[in-house]
């Protein structure tokens, strides 16, 4: 595997931010094409066909990383303890490695297709009608997004939703006439309060206020404030829940009125028949490699997602081992590069579907 090690540091060093992918797709572009791929540019994306027999199996991976520009620079590619680090190894640019090289593997009789996106990292915007074109009469999709911690691969995954509660309520100096005013802060702050209750583990339902602004001076009360909300759901029904739970947020304290903005962005995955009976021949396929996978649920979205919803199953979680995923310490598990590409490979041999 000294050419995968190679390869990936190669990909690693094209720096590939969402927005500025070209050259990364280009040098993939060029192995698909050593595959004998027939290739078609969709906007930033990359489509490919290698023809063979029945519905094709449906490849997924994304083009960009989270790490902007000039990374490199403070964290450059490097090799210790059987571990190679550098900004976007792990997600997903040893992913690809793993996919061109189980291509080449496999020698496979299936057709196949490769959907390469270049902005999933923001939730695959403009990707997402194309893909869903992809997914079109597809038997299956495999996804080379990273395992879980523990190697493990995923069948489901959470939707999401980016939502934004504005607060206007009415300003007043906070010594001379507080009676006058009404704290658009005051307000938010029982409206948190509400949305963080709406939160439910055990369901797979979380609503999380991560950011928050309001006021102009500690001695002015606050005539705006505004929360961005993070809601994820591990069902489609929930969805519909959460949004008129949302949608009927009320203002507790007179003066003050709420304005919801925002929408689902991912919808969620949810384990089906056929992800199943993926997920078993990957299983038996693991086995025959010493490997004992076992089924994960995430809780962050892929293109996964986008495709399932349309009614493909899923196998995602194909990548290759490692941590740190949009964190400094990003790594890849040298070793499981060759056996996550003999995996990938028996799955387009064998996909159980
Ligand atoms: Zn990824």
């Amino acid at each position: 595997m000294v050419d995968a090690v190679q390869l990936l540091r190669e990909l690693v060093e094209i720096e590939s931010p969402t927005g500025d992918t070209g050259a990364m797709r280009d040098r993939v572009e060029a192995e698909l094409r050593g595959l004998g791929a027939r290739l078609e540019r969709q906007g930033e994306h990359l489509r490919a066909e290698l023809e063979g027999e029945g519905a094709p199996l449906l490849l997924l991976g994304h083009l960009d990383t989270v790490w902007a520009r000039g990374t490199l620079a403070r964290l450059p590619w490097r090799v210790e303890d059987g571990r190679a680090y550098g900004p976007g190894a792990f997600d997903m640019k040893a992913g690809l490695v793993v996919l061109l090289e189980a291509i080449r593997r496999a020698g496979t009789p299936r057709a196949l297709r490769i959907f390469m996106t270049a902005d999933e990292e923001v939730g695959s915007p403009t990707a997402r009608p194309l893909l869903e074109h992809a997914a079109a009469g597809a038997a299956a999709a495999l996804v080379v997004e990273p395992p879980d911690a523990a190697g493990n691969l995923k069948t489901a995954r959470k939707g999401l939703g980016r939502f934004r509660l504005r607060v206007t309520g009415r300003a007043a100096h906070a010594g001379g006439n507080l009676a006058d005013g009404a704290s658009a802060i005051e307000e938010l702050a029982h409206q948190i309060v509400r949305l963080h209750a709406l939160t439910d583990l055990a369901r797979g339902t979380s609503v999380h206020v991560g950011v928050v602004r309001g006021g102009t001076r500690e001695n002015v009360v606050a005539a705006e404030a505004e929360g961005l909300i993070d809601a994820r759901v591990a069902r489609f029904a929930d969805r519909e829940t959460i949004e008129e739970a949302l949608h009927s947020l009320t203002p507790v304290l007179r003066g003050t009125q709420l304005e919801l903005t925002g929408r689902w962005t991912r919808p969620p995955l949810e384990r089906s028949p056929g992800s199943s009976r993926l997920f078993a021949a990957a299983r038996e396929h693991g086995r025959a490699l010493g490997l004992e996978l076992r089924e994960a649920a995430a809780g962050g979205g892929s293109d996964g997602n986008l495709v399932g919803a349309v009614g493909v199953p899923v196998l995602d979680g194909l990548g290759a081992e490692g941590g740190g995923a949009h964190a400094d310490d990003e790594h890849v598990i040298i070793a499981s590069l060759d056996t996550r590409a003999e995996l990938l490979a028996r799955m387009l041999r064998e996909p159980g579907v």
